[in-house]
């Protein structure tokens, strides 16, 4: 057993050559990526909550194409939840994310604590505009300032010169890129597709929490937005996005929260001068809530 353990890390040591290093302070983290971008080396940088899945590991590849370290963080933000129970349940798998993240040669894990990130009653106001209040902004009261203020913080830690983010928190890019014009971070944003299981759901850390008839359930979302966008010809968009609520208001367990066929640069309504359109839907299933969106042109 001895023997087969010490030849099973070597085995890892092999194929992992480029051992992923682990720090859960900021110190130890900016004076380690400091030597690194003296010695020239470009960052990318993945920030996540965890629970780590192919859609996450997507982000990492692209940042592993685009720079010469990469940086993926894993932090269970409280400020941007505005549901104490969703941060409660939120899955904490860190040793399986660690394992991923090894496997799939991620160079630098930051994994602070709160305590780390926080101290105590400090005070964050971004002026995100209209966004802080359209589709998710209305549905989840503060997140974006809690997403703000933390991405803000990472970014001033990792200092990336690009950061990649998945369009499937599609408005969650546009508030970033907001934040990022707005006070000139010196970081480029790049988006990158979403990762959908086989049969069309997006992947998210929450759908563990999927029971197996939500699980079936939860399909009219993508199935949804697969049928506007095949259709999105065929009738104006008013009528287009009734015919697409009531398909998620007709399935079992689903709770409508909204659908929207947006501009894609600001979210507003789509009209006659919007150029790209984008679908956004939000719904409870179960007890889980579930986002998802497609970009039509
Ligand atoms: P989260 O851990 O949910 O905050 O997600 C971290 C990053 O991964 C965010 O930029 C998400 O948009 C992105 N992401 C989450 N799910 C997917 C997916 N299915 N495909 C691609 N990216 C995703």
């Amino acid at each position: 057993m001895v023997y087969f353990n010490l030849l099973h890390n070597f085995a890892r040591f092999l194929l992992n050559l480029n051992q992923l290093k682990i720090f859960t302070t900021k110190k130890n983290l900016v004076e380690y990526l400091g030597q690194l971008r003296s010695n020239g080396n470009s960052v990318g940088f993945v920030p996540t909550l965890g629970a780590l899945h192919q859609g996450h590991l997507s982000l990492l590849a692209r940042a592993q194409q685009l720079s010469d370290t990469t940086v993926c963080s894993i932090f269970v933000n409280p400020t941007q939840f505005n549901d104490p129970k969703d941060l409660e349940k939120y899955p904490r798998p860190i040793a399986s994310d660690i394992e991923k993240l090894e496997q799939a040669g991620c160079d630098v894990l930051f994994n602070p604590e709160v305590i780390e990130m926080y101290d105590g009653n400090e005070q964050w106001h971004l002026d995100i505009g209209e966004l802080e209040n359209l589709l998710e902004g209305k549905f989840r009261p503060g997140h974006y300032q809690g997403v703000t203020q933390v991405v803000f913080k990472l970014f001033d830690i990792v200092k990336p010169d690009l950061a990649f983010f998945g369009q499937k928190d599609y408005q969650q890019v546009l508030v970033i890129q907001r934040m990022v014009d707005l006070l000139k971070l010196p970081v480029k944003l790049v988006m990158c597709p979403i990762l959908r299981e086989t049969d069309g759901l997006a992947m998210s850390s929450r759908n563990i929490h999927l029971t197996v008839d939500d699980r079936k359930h939860s399909l009219v979302l993508s199935k949804t937005l697969n049928w506007l966008k095949e259709n999105f010809d065929r009738d104006k968009i008013p009528e287009l996005t009734l015919q697409c609520e009531s398909m998620i208001k007709a399935e079992p367990g689903v709770q409508f929260e909204y659908f929207e066929v947006a501009d894609g640069s600001n979210l507003h309504k789509a009209n006659e001068s919007t150029k790209q359109f984008v679908a956004l839907v939000a719904a409870k299933v179960g007890n889980t809530r579930l986002i998802d969106n497609v970009i039509i042109s």
